[in-house]
């Protein structure tokens, strides 16, 4: 076409289509086949059709610039495209391994623990029924040592209990580390973790909070720094995530932000969005549940 009719533009649809070939290979064949096709029919074309190229000098350049650049734009975007799908799937797989771990941890612990101390009072009280006749006080005895076992597993299922109860916040510092070490971010901490006032359901609810307070730093802020700090006095415990990216645009608040300030309320808490350099989001929970508590109220 660029060779009879002077039509250099087709290029430009050809370049476009040969960026959505997948294979590399074919790629890369299609591209410099075409390439060289193209520059040598517009060169070709400059003896034949002379006075038509020379007048349509810069568009020629451009569909050539064009053939040049337009497919490697269209295969990277459809390899990033591809990649981002790929990296979706991969968090949904690890979120799922995550929950068969954790089942397997507890299917583990349950059979180390009450396993063993129910198969343990069983053969107890065999031994207790035998006994009950013949030796009345070895069998009371062993009565007593199943009475003490059963105390212990119970001691036991309720430490695994408050165990799985959610996450504490010192692990979800860890986390929160290992998500902004992946992001590239740079992480500062202030305060600490170790929380000593504050009743195991807030603490809870303020790992859950900060941890997504922490992925909307990594999904939407293009912060280089994320700084965050924990302070516990008596009668607070105050969170307050900071970055220096784009600063909160949200006008609304999305099912992440409604979430945290839902759970917030249910533990009397607040949540605080500001701006400054970046975001900054201050959760604050009162330990009033525990003061109550300590006056015998609850
Ligand atoms: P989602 O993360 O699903 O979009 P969220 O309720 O968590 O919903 O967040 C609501 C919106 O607030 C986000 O879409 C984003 O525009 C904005 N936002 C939240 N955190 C930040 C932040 N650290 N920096 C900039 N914008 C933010
Ligand atoms: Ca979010």
């Amino acid at each position: 076409m660029t060779l009879f009719y002077g039509y250099v533009y087709f290029a430009l649809f050809l370049a476009f289509f040969i960026g959505n070939v997948q294979s590399k290979i074919g790629f890369f064949t299609l591209y410099i086949v075409h390439l060289l096709t193209t520059i040598i029919a517009v060169s070709l074309s400059f003896f034949t059709q002379n006075e038509l190229f020379f007048a349509q000098f810069p568009f020629i350049i451009i569909s050539i610039i064009g053939v040049i650049l337009l497919p490697f734009n269209t295969y990277n975007r459809n390899k990033r495209e591809k990649l981002e799908g790929q990296l979706e799937d991969a968090n949904k797989r690890i979120s799922q391994l995550m929950v068969i771990e954790e089942r397997q941890r507890i299917a583990r612990d349950l059979h180390d623990t009450l396993g063993q101390k129910l198969s343990l009072i069983g053969l107890k009280s065999d031994l207790a029924r035998k006994l009950i006749e013949k030796n009345p006080d070895s069998a009371k005895a062993e009565l007593s040592d199943i009475n003490q076992t059963a105390r212990t597993a119970l001691k036991e299922v309720r430490e695994m209990v408050s165990d799985m109860r959610g996450a504490k916040l010192e692990e979800e510092m860890i986390h929160i580390q290992q998500i902004l070490k992946a992001a590239e971010m740079e992480f500062q901490f202030d305060g600490n973790a170790q929380l000593k006032s504050t009743p195991l359901l807030v603490e809870n609810v303020v790992s859950m909070c900060l941890k997504e307070t922490v992925t909307n730093v990594v999904k939407h802020s293009q912060a280089k720094l994320c700084k965050v700090s924990i302070k516990e006095s008596p009668d607070e415990l105050r969170i307050i995530v900071q970055d220096d990216g784009v600063g909160f645009s949200g006008t609304s608040l999305g099912n992440g932000l409604r979430g945290i300030r839902e759970r917030l309320e249910f533990v009397n808490g607040s949540l605080e969005i500001s701006q400054a350099n970046g975001t900054i989001v201050v959760i604050k929970v009162p330990n009033a549940i525990k003061q109550k508590a300590k006056e015998g109220l609850i």
